[in-house]
């Protein structure tokens, strides 16, 4: 069998056009129809050849889909570029014999035109055949070259079409490629501001655990008005300034989807108490009227989270007061449904300050917006509260709404549905003095005993913390609070205090050079396991203020978390839990401090 001198890179063309073992298509078919009417004949076909068959991708009157190409007529008329006839082949030399002509499809007559691609391969034929012998007239045989030309037209019409498939492919995939780093590295970045934020977080509440907590053990000491006055301003500024660092934290734990709520077993009318009762005082300094109200025929104890209710109302709350020159402010906690067991209660907080625009309302749900441009410089704010309390309304299942007119006011509403909870229920009565860092608290406490006082009683505790100015702060603290401790540089220097010691309980950082606070806490557990000794309660107390971070401090072997900046009142609760001491009946106030 002869084949073309070009006969690989031939191949190679064939291949690039992609055409064999195609199905059939109308285009084709219709040029061989046109070839087999033109030249009377009643077979057509439109063949490539290829390596060692020929494929038919178009065919009338025949049946095989494919032949060997040894031997074929078009394998004999791709080896040039112009009609190659057969007008009889039993008078052919060179098909005389042939098996096609001797047998099926007994061919007599055969007519093929080369598709000749524009860089010249011949890539098969489009061919006429019968079983009786032909003379094509010079109409036919032009008509034939015609359409041999259209089949390569529609070839080459085939092959830019997939080209640009898959140009459009490989820009597709460049730019999926483009976007999944382009996510990846917003991941990235994302991951790293979160865990900046988280650190930032952990380095300011540092300090200001230091500054709070001295400015409440300074307000326990003899001050004269003025002196008492400027502290409450401090401290009330130290207040606001980790409202804004908690704000922050959390709006990081809203992109981390980290943010959570824990429901427990509450009372909101506890809940509108303790805020009116925080807020009482800087409403009344700015003459505002501040009134609550909570409706009697809401059930005592609700399923809900008490902190995250109150960090809700609180927004609405210092917002009210931030907004508002004169008039009143109102809170208020209303039941307006009942339904299995549950209550459905709307919280309000209405003021009578300068009112949000109607358009502006729905924007002040998202992150860093304010009302207006003016409001950052006027008032101040991060305007992430709403969105942060939006989240909130969300994981408690519920919606915040604002009626608001400009100038006359603002109502916010959280509407939510609480599970009602068992009637037995007393609700826990939180010392005010939790919040109100200046107001006179008076601990019926005893003056603190010495160490080893402490020790034969049984309530020394040891105190492990790597930072200075913390550890002297809670050691006044501790001290204020009537009680004895002695401390240590971390963990390493804990564990050796602690097993020459007979301490009765022990607060530990978390956070600390050589050894933490978790693996100081699993060596004492370990210890306490092997001697068969009585379990020390440990209290974490960090400023890992990260949803989660208590529950490692668990998971370590400590019993109790206290997150810093702790007030005395925090701290004094936690002792009362793991370290109670005799009371004195005596009113003494920490004056020693
Ligand atoms: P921030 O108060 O920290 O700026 P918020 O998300 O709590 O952030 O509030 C966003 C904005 O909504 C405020 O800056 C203010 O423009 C507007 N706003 C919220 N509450 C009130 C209100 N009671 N009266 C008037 N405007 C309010």
């Amino acid at each position: 069998m002869k084949i073309p001198e070009n006969e690989t890179e031939r191949l190679a063309t064939l291949a690039r056009y992609a055409i064999l073992d195609t199905l059939p298509e109308t285009e084709f078919d219709d040029l061989s129809r046109l070839a087999s009417y033109i030249c009377a004949t009643p077979t057509a076909l439109i063949s490539f050849i290829d390596a060692d068959r020929q494929w038919f991708k178009s065919r009338i009157g025949f049946d095989a889909e494919e032949t060997a190409r040894n031997g074929s007529f078009c394998a004999h008329a791709v080896l040039g570029q112009q009609l190659f006839e057969v007008p009889n082949a039993l008078l052919d030399e060179r098909f005389r014999e042939n098996p096609l002509v001797t047998g099926e499809p007994y061919i007599r007559f055969y007519a093929g035109v080369p598709l000749v691609t524009p860089d010249g391969y011949s890539l098969g034929t489009l061919c006429v055949l019968d079983k009786v012998p032909h003379h094509l007239t010079r109409q036919q045989r032009d008509a034939l070259v015609v359409l041999a030309r259209r089949v390569v037209g529609l070839l080459e019409i085939r092959l830019a079409a997939r080209n640009q498939n898959k140009e459009l492919e490989r820009r597709v995939a460049q730019r999926t490629t483009e976007l999944v780093a382009a996510r990846d590295e917003a991941d990235r970045a994302s991951a790293a501001k979160s865990s900046f934020l988280a650190t930032m977080s952990h380095e300011i509440r540092t300090p200001m655990n230091g500054i709070l907590g001295v400015l409440e053990l300074l307000s326990l000491t003899k001050l004269n008005p003025e002196q008492r006055a400027n502290l409450g301003l401090v401290s009330e500024s130290g207040k606001v300034l980790l409202r804004v660092i908690n704000e922050i934290l959390d709006f990081s734990k809203i992109e981390a989807g980290k943010l959570d709520v824990r429901p427990e077993t509450a009372s909101i009318q506890q809940v509108i108490g303790d805020i009116y009762n925080t807020y009482r005082f800087s409403a009344t300094a700015k003459g505002l009227l501040i009134r609550h109200h909570t409706d009697p025929q809401i059930s005592p104890a609700l399923l809900f989270d008490p902190l995250r209710l109150r960090q809700i109302l609180e927004n609405f709350v210092t917002n009210a007061l931030k907004f508002t020159a004169q008039g009143s402010i109102e809170i208020q906690a209303k039941l307006v449904g009942h339904i299995d067991r549950k209550d459905r209660v709307r919280l309000s907080v209405r003021d009578t300050g300068i009112g949000i625009a109607a358009e502006n309302q729905q924007r002040l749900f998202q992150p860093f917006i304010q009302a207006d441009g003016d409001t950052t410089q006027t008032y101040g704010g991060t305007g992430l509260g709403l969105a942060i309390c939006r989240r909130l309304a969300d994981l408690m299942g519920g919606s915040i709404e604002i009626a608001s007119e400009l100038g006359q006011g603002t109502t916010m509403i959280l509407t939510l549905l609480l599970p009602v909870c068992d009637p037995g229920y007393q609700p826990k009565i939180h010392p005010e003095s939790t919040r109100d860092v200046h107001s006179t608290i008076t601990y019926p406490r005893r003056i603190a005993p010495s160490i080893a006082a402490a020790e034969a009683e049984g309530t020394l505790a040891l105190l492990v913390d790597d930072n200075v100015p913390n550890r002297e702060l809670l050691m006044r603290q501790m001290n204020a609070l009537g009680y004895a401790a002695e401390f240590a540089e971390n963990g390493v220097d804990g564990l050796e205090k602690w097993q020459t010691g007979r301490f009765g309980m022990v607060i530990t950082d978390c956070r600390m050079p050589e050894m933490d606070g978790y693996e100081f806490t699993r060596s004492v557990r370990l210890i306490e396991f092997n001697r068969g000794s009585k379990r020390t309660p440990i209290i974490a107390c960090t400023a890992n203020a990260l949803v989660g971070d208590a529950a490692t401090c668990l998971a370590a072997g400590m019993d109790d978390y206290l997150p810093k900046p702790a007030a005395l009142a925090q701290l004094l609760e936690k002792l009362d839990r793991w370290l109670p001491i005799p009371r004195m009946s005596a009113n003494l106030q920490a004056a020693s401090v």
